[in-house]
């Protein structure tokens, strides 16, 4: 076996994601006596519900980004590598990776969620995902590139280049779609005067009769009047059936001309081959038991979003959320240092959830509470700048937040890195796949 960690002399721990999930676990086994080895494809965190942000020029993506090496080098035995893992092998404890197979005595599988497309091709070639920082980076040329071509295009093409729709109406959808809107009202209407902003479109199209449906009706309510007062569009009951990259076929027959279709409409869980088939379920999420200990193996452990804790109050697990996370990783860290007659089942605390939409406005369910308007936007800023990881990213996205608030702008409308309209062509290399489903 080509084995790419230093052996050690007591047990090791494979962690496999630096997400929420992964990080939060690691730093409370800290003072543990295991050895920590993590695992991921990427050398930094990734805080995802600010990507739309990055997506629509109003962050960099530094300020969302944090290397795992300095967020976890707290420990003098954890170990951290860049690699792809690409399957597991239970039956002798080793994972196989792109540097080489690396073995364990507990796994914990952190891999989060992957963008789903239910399976068809054509929407998964044709749309924009907005999973990770390079798909946001390429929205955000996109946007921009858009602008640039529209200046020189004829009447037919410049409609289908301000044509934006956006698939699936939860927080992603909804926040993007805000984010839009003010770029439109503030940024582009002063870079481009020669265009005419009124023909620059944003559509929200959601499945379901309201926006926002996991949050109250009233949070949707609001939500969505705060969106038709920036001029969004919003569609509810409404599908996309096809989408061929410049034709846009909606469940009701109409057809629309669209260059940029931005699929948040889906997410399925980012399993490793490796397991049992009885192990993952049909969402592609791991089975998982209240202990997070992954069904018919007692070494291995899944968490976050790539978790399903199924039972008869939550037959389809928890909501793929990052709180759902933090507390799983906390809780499986407190049962691994403990006695193993001492452990406590996962109960999940529901601490609310809130969405924004553009400046000023933002809807807030508390347990307890629920309230919509600018003190929400004001508590949506406290929170996800109190989340953000390390003092850096805090500081920057702050005074980023303050100049934008001040100034009226987003001041990183820039084309680093042009992406072609296709994704296949595109020159940014795509994030690599997950690794083949083991399902029959
Ligand atoms: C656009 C967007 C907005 C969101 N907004 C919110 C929000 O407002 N509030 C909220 O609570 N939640 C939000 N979420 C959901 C939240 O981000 C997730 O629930 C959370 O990130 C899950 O944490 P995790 O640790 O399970 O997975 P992730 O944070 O996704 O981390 C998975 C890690 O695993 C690594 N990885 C995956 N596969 C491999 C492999 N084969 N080999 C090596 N490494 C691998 C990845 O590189 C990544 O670092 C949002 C998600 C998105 C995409």
């Amino acid at each position: 076996m080509n084995t790419v960690i230093p052996p050690t002399a007591g047990k090791r721990i494979v962690v496999i994601g630096g997400g929420f999930a992964g990080i939060n676990f690691v730093k409370e086994m800290r003072y543990t006596p295991y050895q920590i080895v993590m695992i991921d494809r990427h050398n930094y965190h990734t805080f995802q519900p600010l990507l739309y942000q990055v997506a629509t020029a109003g962050l960099e993506p530094d300020s969302i980004s944090y290397p795992l090496r300095r967020t976890l080098s707290i420990s003098e035995d954890f170990i951290f590598r860049v690699a792809d893992v690409k399957n597991i092998v239970p039956e002798k404890n080793y994972i196989e990776t792109t540097l080489g197979d690396i073995e364990y005595d507990y796994l914990v599988i952190c891999t989060g969620s992957k963008t789903n497309y239910f399976g068809n091709k054509r929407l998964e070639k044709n749309t924009w995902p907005m999973k990770s920082v390079p798909e946001a980076l390429n929205l955000r040329s996109m946007i921009i590139q858009n602008f640039e071509d529209a200046l020189v295009a004829d009447a037919e093409t410049r409609k289908a280049l301000m044509h934006y729709v956006i698939v699936g109406g939860g927080p992603t959808g909804v926040e993007l779609a805000g984010a839009l809107a003010e770029l439109k009202k503030n940024a582009f209407r002063s870079d481009y005067p020669e265009l005419d902003l009124a023909e620059m479109q944003i559509w929200l199209a959601e499945a379901d009769n309201r926006v926002l449906a996991a949050m109250s009706p009233q949070a949707s309510q609001k939500a969505r009047e705060y969106l038709e007062k920036m001029g969004v569009k919003v569609m509810l009951g409404t599908k996309i059936e096809d989408y061929d990259g410049e034709n846009l076929v909606y469940n009701s027959g109409q057809t629309v001309k669209a260059s940029t279709v931005i699929w948040a409409a889906g997410v399925a869980g980012n399993f490793l081959s490796g397991l049992h088939a009885d192990a993952v379920n049909r969402g592609g999420r791991i089975r998982v038991d209240a202990y997070n200990t992954v069904v018919g193996y007692d070494n291995i452990f899944a968490l976050g979003d790539v978790a399903c804790m199924e039972s008869e109050e939550l037959p389809r697990g928890h909501p793929m959320l990052a709180q759902v996370a933090i507390q799983q990783a906390l809780n499986l860290a407190e049962n691994l240092d403990r006695d193993s007659d001492m452990k406590t089942p996962f109960r999940y605390k529901d601490l609310g959830s809130m969405a924004t939409v553009g400046k000023n406005r933002a809807v807030v369910d508390l347990p307890h509470i629920k309230f919509q308007g600018v003190f929400a936007w004001f508590v949506w800023m406290f929170v996800h700048l109190l989340a953000l990881v390390g003092f850096r990213n805090k500081f920057i996205t702050f005074v980023n937040w303050v100049y934008s608030y001040m100034k009226f702008d987003k001041g990183i409308r820039l084309i680093i890195r042009p992406v072609q309209r296709r994704r296949e062509e595109s020159i940014v290399p795509p994030t690599p796949s997950p690794s083949q489903s083991n399902l029959s």
